[in-house]
């Protein structure tokens, strides 16, 4: 009896000893000073070659990490048929799934989402840079900005909401925004881009934070016309609006992808490279509100900065591009529509967010290890692995923090 998963691994055994003879017999003729046939480009043994040396050379620069809140398959494939148009998504070819659940529930809130991409740990819900002990542990922002790299995050969110701050602050509580504005102000990072003026200014200790931002050097923008005038390679917080960025409906126009590219001018002028974060933050929103529309103008504004992301990476070619989302929202699908007029029958099975694996998309050196199947955690572990980098020890969040948090009920 031959158990057939031991035929194909027995197969493919024998596969890579034939792709390994092969290789040392055209090693051979060139020892003997006879050039080795030049392999067709099509040629599979061309093709494994070629593979192997984008892995081997996973050395990128810099990395963009671009976050849809709330994106799954439906969402995209909404921005696609709705939006009549090809995405920049459809440009990437390494694609992979990342799998969601937090650590105590296998639906994940934003900030555990985004704390398995920001300290590679599995979390409570509403936990924000802190591990399953309530460990504040570097993020991969603060690892990066302290082996000298420039930081930056540009969100259509405050800049204290979840997926930001969990880039950047360590609370055990996702709803912390005032302490998340403080640690933010005392933080490394060189650029902010978004919304939650009101957190920084309008405090119920009464203190202005932007000042004490301005006094450790950063320059403040309150408004895209002060923004824009900022010098080039400066530290920058450009908190636009009080609480939130208002959604493309309601006239956002192309802040998202102009941010993008604003941040990648002032980030990459420098020879050690960078970490950016991007985050199209409200898809989850429009998940939340079951509304189809908002979600599919959300999304296609989101990946507007994905191809300024992209256009950036493939002439700088020394940047790695990663696309995914936290989780997705809404349990949103399309039960019937019209490929040729755009028209969708939208239906949700949930306001909040369901337990679905979601997808990742990579562009440029390394992007080969994002593909397959991988626990959402893998991202990080992957992006300090090809800077050679490791995170410092983590440190008690605080002595009289709360033991955990436990906020799985009210997932956002
Ligand atoms: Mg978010
Ligand atoms: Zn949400």
């Amino acid at each position: 009896m031959h158990h057939p998963i031991l035929i194909s691994f027995v197969s493919s055994i024998s596969f890579v000893f034939s792709v390994f003879l092969c290789c040392f017999f055209l090693s051979i003729g060139s020892a003997d000073g006879q050039t080795a046939p030049r392999l067709k480009k099509s040629s599979p043994l061309h093709r494994a070659r070629q593979s192997a040396e984008f892995a081997a050379q996973a050395q990128p620069r810099n990395i963009i990490l671009l976050i849809g809140d709330g994106m799954g398959a439906t969402q995209i494939y909404a921005g696609m048929v709705a939006g009549r148009q090809e995405l920049n998504l459809e440009r990437f070819r390494h694609l992979g799934f990342s799998k969601t659940h937090s650590f105590d529930d296998l639906i994940t809130d934003s900030g555990a989402g985004a704390t398995a991409f920001s300290i590679g740990k599995k979390a409570f819900n509403g936990a924000i840079g802190v591990d399953s002990d309530t460990m504040a542990c570097e993020t991969i922002l603060e690892t990066a900005a302290r082996m000298g790299k420039r930081t930056g995050l540009v969100v259509t969110s405050s800049v204290t909401h979840a997926t930001p701050a969990s880039f950047l602050a360590h609370v055990p509580d996702r709803e912390m925004h005032e302490e998340i504005a403080r640690q933010i102000m005392e933080s490394k990072v060189d650029l902010l881009i978004g919304a939650g003026k009101k957190y920084f200014d309008q405090r119920k200790d009464g203190r202005a934070l932007t000042a004490n931002m301005r006094e450790r050097g950063f320059y403040t923008a309150f408004d895209s016309a002060s923004l824009v005038q900022i010098p080039k390679g400066s530290r920058l917080a450009a908190l636009l609006w009080d609480k939130e960025a208002p959604k493309m409906s309601e006239g956002r126009g192309d802040f998202l992808p102009t941010s993008t590219r604003l941040a990648l001018e002032h980030l990459n002028d420098t020879t050690k490279g960078f970490f950016l974060m991007v985050e199209g933050s409200q898809i989850d929103w429009g998940g939340h509100a079951n509304d189809a529309d908002y979600i599919v103008r959300e999304m296609i504004d989101f990946d507007r900065a994905i191809g300024v992301a992209l256009d950036f990476a493939a002439q700088d070619g020394q940047t790695l591009v990663v696309v995914t989302a936290d989780h997705e929202t809404g349990g949103f699908a399309i039960n019937g529509g019209d490929w040729s007029s755009g028209r969708i029958e939208a239906a949700f099975t949930t306001k909040k967010h369901t337990g679905v694996m979601v997808p990742v998309f990579a562009y440029g050196p390394g992007a080969y290890a994002f593909t397959g199947i991988q626990d959402n955690t893998s991202i990080y572990r992957h992006m300090m692995r090809m800077w050679g980098f490791t995170a410092s020890s983590p440190w008690p969040w605080r002595k009289s923090a709360p033991e955990k948090s436990r906020r799985s009920d009210t997932a956002e």
